[in-house]
């Protein structure tokens, strides 16, 4: 049998929020020392709008980079692609039809438009073949960058601004006089990461980590003793949410984040996992 204490407090978290799929994750989420944020969804809107486009190689305007990025980034629902595609539809440019469309795991995406290899890939994709870029101003650097690709050569970027929901700040407040770490886990740029972290006051952060390393981060800190809870929207974060004590997904999120957590936050707002961990050392005081 349930007992009661553990069944009304299911109940009010329906009332809070909080989706449970794992009942035992769920009564363990009182004994979680280290909360892992993903940035883009969780602690931010995922809003991102176009801020600049910039072309590298004159053989391209800025409108037909934006035109070219469109076509691959009509394939996903990710809040970059959101972002480009609006962009394109207020400058009134036609998308042009894109083949042989893949992603680009934690890096970005690739496919064939007008019969040139076109990617739009972050810091880790360039890194990762030793891409040589220009600096960027330093205006870009609360902002996400995205590089367009065309035929293996980098054609320009576009940058993307971004804002940190007004729930997420109480959040770690709350975490932090509670005694519970949080560190920040992001695909995103170190700036954009150092930025987040600072203003929500956070314990640290990690940028440019593809999908598996996020996983490692989660195994490393349990290695170390610690009770660890990750939170996550994306397909991206799927291996890391598994690997979690308690996985909590982002309701505005994928459906392959949500299958693999344990804890779905309906109302996407972080201060419902604080409302979690406090309601739940509170509930099994009483039980005792
Ligand atoms: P986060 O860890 O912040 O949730 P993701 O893992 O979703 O970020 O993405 C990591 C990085 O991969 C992004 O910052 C971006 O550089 C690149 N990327 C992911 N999806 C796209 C896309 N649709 N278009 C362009 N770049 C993308
Ligand atoms: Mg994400």
């Amino acid at each position: 049998a349930i007992p009661l204490v553990v069944a009304i407090s299911t109940a009010v978290s329906a009332n809070n929020g909080l989706l449970i799929r794992n009942r035992t994750a769920f009564e363990n989420s009182r004994n979680i020392t280290t909360i892992i944020f993903d940035k883009t969804g969780t602690l931010t809107q995922g809003s991102h709008e176009v801020a600049r486009v910039v072309s590298l190689n004159p053989a391209y305007t800025e409108q037909e980079l934006l035109r070219l990025a469109a076509g691959v980034e009509q394939n996903s629902e990710h809040y970059i692609s959101q972002g480009v595609l609006r962009k394109v539809e207020t400058e009134g440019i036609t998308i042009p039809a894109s083949s042989d469309f893949h992603y680009l795991p934690g890096k970005g995406l690739e496919g064939t438009v007008e019969g040139k290899d076109v990617k739009v890939v972050g810091p880790n994709y360039i890194k990762e073949f030793n891409i040589q870029v220009p600096e960027n101003d330093a205006e870009d650097g609360v902002e996400t960058v995205v590089y367009i690709m065309i035929d293996q050569q980098v054609a320009g970027f576009i940058t993307l601004k971004d804002q940190i929901r007004p729930e997420s700040e109480e959040a770690i407040k709350i975490l932090k006089e509670n005694g519970i770490k949080n560190l920040l886990l992001t695909g995103d740029n170190e700036r954009v990461a150092k930025s987040v972290s600072d203003k929500l006051g956070m314990d640290g952060y990690l940028a440019n980590v593809l999908p598996h390393q996020k996983q490692e981060k989660v195994k490393e800190l349990q290695q170390n003793g610690e009770f660890v809870a990750m939170t996550g929207d994306g397909v991206n974060d799927a291996p890391a949410l598994a690997q979690a004590d308690v996985g909590i997904a982002v309701g505005s999120g994928t459906d392959v984040a949500a299958e693999t957590a344990d804890i779905i936050l309906v109302n996407s707002n972080p201060q419902d996992i604080a409302s979690l961990i406090l309601f739940g050392k509170a509930t099994y005081r009483k039980m005792i």
